[in-house]
């Protein structure tokens, strides 16, 4: 039942994503505007919610993660956490993203 649920959430989790990036991307500039607006602000919440979750505690371990149900707390920072970092990384660095970004400047 669980596994149901969560495979529907995320199934339209990222079908909303998928859409996003179409858009984004094959929108017009009316259209680009008015998703970085609305949406933008939502997904850096997201990012920071999650990120926030895998900071660091005061042992430097990730509150979050573990290797098993019953073992130390890991090292920060932890997978999820390097994860978003080098995803938000290698798209800020994708060519023509970064000269549009360069340009805006
Ligand atoms: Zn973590």
């Amino acid at each position: 039942m669980a596994v149901t649920v969560f495979s529907q959430l995320d199934k339209s989790l990222h079908e909303h994503l998928a859409t996003l990036v179409r858009l984004a991307s094959a929108g017009d500039d009316e259209t680009a505007v008015e998703l970085a607006r609305s949406e933008l602000p939502r997904l850096v919440a997201a990012l920071r919610a999650l990120l926030a979750e895998h900071s660091p505690d005061e042992h430097g371990r990730c509150p979050t993660c573990r290797s098993s149900r019953w073992s130390r707390r890991l090292p920060a920072p932890c997978r999820a956490y390097l994860g978003t970092q080098l995803a938000l990384t290698v798209a800020a660095e994708s060519p023509g993203r970064r000269k549009h970004l360069r340009s805006a400047v």
